[in-house]
């Protein structure tokens, strides 16, 4: 019996025969079989900074107050705590310096959801059938993909350099989607706006108005909204509290026409609490809740609680210092690491990109060397005990994508591990450059 003969046996739907695990996940089963591996894989944050005291502290609290511990462990609503909602409010506000109070009216629009993966699938499934169109930074965030393509949606990756996704590329790709009759198609744009899981770059604050107004601009055309997905998973990690991130896509739009913020508490606390937040256009909200209350009626109200109150007192604040703190350290590290390995970046034909905020840095090796699972580098690199994300992951179906790019993330291993990865990984490299 052939593999698609038992799914057909399944029974399984048509989605449920289009999805497949993310490829990490296998990735992650090799790491498992060796203690010794370095993974510079998974992009797990820093097992140093999760905020065991403070989170216990918390906890402890409702030993003391019941009235506040059973409050926490009820039920709470589909949208998650209005506390936690507005206190995020009161967080973008400052972070895109406006004045307090200039994003209230967002707040019938805001929800939490079970991680910012939950708010993404959850406007997957409202917006997207199959056939659509979704245009990508390129690279994008890997399991974003992998959703689309769950749901037969047809991804298109757009040029995308150091400065984040160029808006003229997409302004283009769009006019060549209107000429060829296939703009009704295109439901959603999608970036990944600060540190980039997997470039580690952001978006250039002056790419933003532009971006915005083409995805407005090419709704109208269309004749219906277009969702700019803006992933800000990695928001509030920039590494110098001397340049602050540009305003958010959020911030150019607050009217809620076309713009979707995602965030998470996964990078900036806890993933293990798994707590997303979203700000989301106008008429979603709706869509979105009578599906998160059909799937679950709301996420883990405990976690938000605990949230709220590392917010309240900002303990939250002081927390993510020293996690940025703790990322920085590291991308020193791992930049001179490769440094060491190779000279600086693009003198031998291998490049790397600066992250100045996160978790990722995004190499480049010569087209010549596939970094793919089924290429040669790969298993010497896993000869070596070192384990990356093959750049593939990372891009849309179309067009073909690039082979010979790496993700490597510095958040799982110790400091004292990362040079002598980046030392493997650079002797796997060598190895196949020699051949
Ligand atoms: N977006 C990006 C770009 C991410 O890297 C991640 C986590 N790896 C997420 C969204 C989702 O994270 P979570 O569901 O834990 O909030």
């Amino acid at each position: 019996m052939t593999t698609s003969t038992r799914l057909a046996e399944l029974g399984l739907s048509d989605s449920g025969r289009r999805t497949t695990p993310p490829p990490i996940s296998t990735l992650m089963q090799s790491a498992l079989a060796n203690p010794n591996l370095i993974s510079l894989a998974a992009g797990f944050v820093d097992p140093e900074t999760l905020p065991t005291a403070l989170v216990g502290d918390i906890v402890a609290e409702f030993a003391h107050d019941p009235a506040l511990g059973r409050q926490a462990l009820q039920y709470g609503s589909t949208g998650g705590s209005p506390d936690l909602r507005w206190r995020m409010l009161a967080e973008m506000e400052r972070e895109d310096r406006v004045a307090e109070g200039t994003y209230a009216a967002a707040f019938e629009r805001t929800l939490l959801t079970t991680g910012s993966q939950q708010l993404l699938s959850l406007a997957a499934d409202a917006l997207l059938d199959p056939g659509d169109i979704v245009l990508v930074d390129s690279p994008t965030y890997f399991v974003f993909l992998g959703m689309m393509a769950s749901r037969g949606v047809r991804t298109i990756g757009i040029e995308t350099d150091e400065g984040g996704l160029n808006p003229e590329a997409l302004a283009e790709k769009l006019a060549e989607l209107e000429a060829t009759g296939e703009l009704a198609r295109v439901k959603m744009v999608s970036v990944v706006s600060e540190h980039s899981n997997p470039t580690g770059v952001s978006l250039l604050a002056d790419r933003r108005l532009p971006l915005v107004e083409t995805v407005r601009r090419f709704s109208e055309r269309a004749g219906r909204r277009i969702v700019l997905i803006e992933d800000a998973a990695y928001r509030g990690l920039g590494f110098d509290p001397e340049a602050p991130e540009p305003p958010s896509l959020f911030a150019l739009d607050p009217q809620g026409e076309v713009v979707l913020h995602a965030r998470t508490f996964s990078k900036t606390f806890s993933p293990g609490m798994k707590v997303g937040f979203g700000v989301v256009p106008v008429g979603l909200i709706g869509p979105l809740l009578a599906l998160k209350g059909n799937q679950d009626f709301g996420s883990a109200h405990l976690n938000q609680v605990i949230l709220s109150r590392a917010m309240a007192n900002d303990r939250y604040h002081e927390h993510r210092r020293r996690v940025v703190a703790a990322y920085r350290r590291k991308r020193d590290v791992v930049l001179e690491a490769l440094e060491e390995e190779f000279g600086p970046s693009g003198s031998v034909g291998i490049s790397w990109t600066v992250p100045q905020g996160g978790m990722y840095v995004w190499l480049t090796l010569p087209e010549t060397i596939d970094t793919g699972p089924q290429g040669d580098l790969f298993e010497r690199a896993c000869r070596e005990g070192v384990l990356y994300v093959p750049g593939e992951f990372c891009f849309a179906a179309e067009p073909t994508p690039p082979r010979h790019h790496i993700r490597l993330c510095y958040g799982l291993p110790p400091v004292s591990a990362l040079s002598e990865g980046i030392a493997r990984l650079a002797t796997a490299i060598r190895g196949r450059l020699d051949q």
